[in-house]
């Protein structure tokens, strides 16, 4: 499942073919991803040009030049394929459009962008750019994590109270927007946290020290997403995933990477997700 990194990864490799072009015809083959799609979507996409490409927790924002945001969020499986179109060094042929190619953008200049999802999990929506942080998608959502906003006094504030499991209160969208399961493991093994710690009993310092921790691993995961955009190796031009080590995530059973520590990683499972995590290094 795509998390933040994978999702900026996405957004950064489709601003090239994207920003500053004109959606020359939308194609649109089902009347539904996860939710109805917008009505008219073809009509309404079909001539406008991409002002820009931003990211908000996980969706990607396409801003038209009509006054209109494109919406798009890749579920459980989406997924974004460039094709006829020079990327990096690699130039990709249109493939046929199969099975799971929902929404198809071809763009003025060649460049085909697919979003192929077999689960359809995925969602898009339009709806005037003035107003899209209004929407309902995007209206309860706390501050993103690589913001401004983002702030250890935030954490300390939103923490103070809580009897929820740290895991689930870094989970929790409204508190910070965008974290997943992947970087809130990782975070809190490096913080040396037990995922299953009440996220109200954890000193102030403990707190604060999350902040830059999960800044920093999700620049790491993101720097990761950049490589992956340069070498560009992907045969269908598929964005947005690339081989990333996790120290804890993944790893029951191994041993911890922490130097001088021989525990293995443990798994639980929390309001039905796993948690990874070292018994000895994180309390
Ligand atoms: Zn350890």
């Amino acid at each position: 499942m795509p998390e933040l990194p994978e999702v900026e990864t996405v957004r950064r490799g489709l601003e090239p073919v994207m920003t500053g072009a004109v959606i020359a015809r939308a194609q649109v083959n089902r009347p539904d991803l996860r939710w109805p799609l917008p009505e008219n979507m073809a009509d309404r996409l079909t001539g406008q040009r991409v002002l820009g490409l931003r990211r908000r927790s996980k969706y990607i924002l396409c801003d038209l030049d009509g006054g209109e945001t494109l919406l798009i969020h890749l579920g459980m499986s989406g997924r974004m394929l460039i094709s006829g179109a020079q990327v990096g060094a690699f130039a990709h042929p249109h493939p046929a459009p199969e099975k799971h190619d929902h929404v198809v953008l071809d763009m003025e200049g060649g460049a085909r962008i697919t979003f192929n999802d077999a689960r359809r999990f995925g969602a898009m929506d339009l709806a005037a750019t003035s107003g899209v942080d209004a929407h309902k998608w995007l209206a309860g959502l706390g501050p993103e994590p690589l913001g401004n906003a983002f702030s250890e006094d935030h954490l300390i504030e939103r923490f103070r109270g809580r009897k929820m499991p740290v895991k689930s209160a870094l989970l929790d969208q409204k508190i910070v927007a965008g974290l997943g399961n992947i970087y809130v493991c990782e975070t809190l093994f490096r913080a040396g946290i037990h995922p299953a710690r009440q996220a109200g009993a954890i000193s102030e310092r403990r707190v604060r020290s999350m902040v830059p921790i999960i800044r920093q691993v999700l620049e790491e995961a993101i720097a990761a997403g950049g490589s992956s955009l340069k070498d560009f190796r992907q045969a269908d031009g598929e964005l947005g995933y690339f081989q990333h080590n996790f120290d804890v995530y993944g790893r029951e059973g191994m041993t911890c990477k922490t130097t001088g520590c021989e525990a293995e990683i443990r798994r639980i499972v929390q309001s039905g997700r796993s948690s990874f995590y070292c018994p000895t290094c994180q309390r």
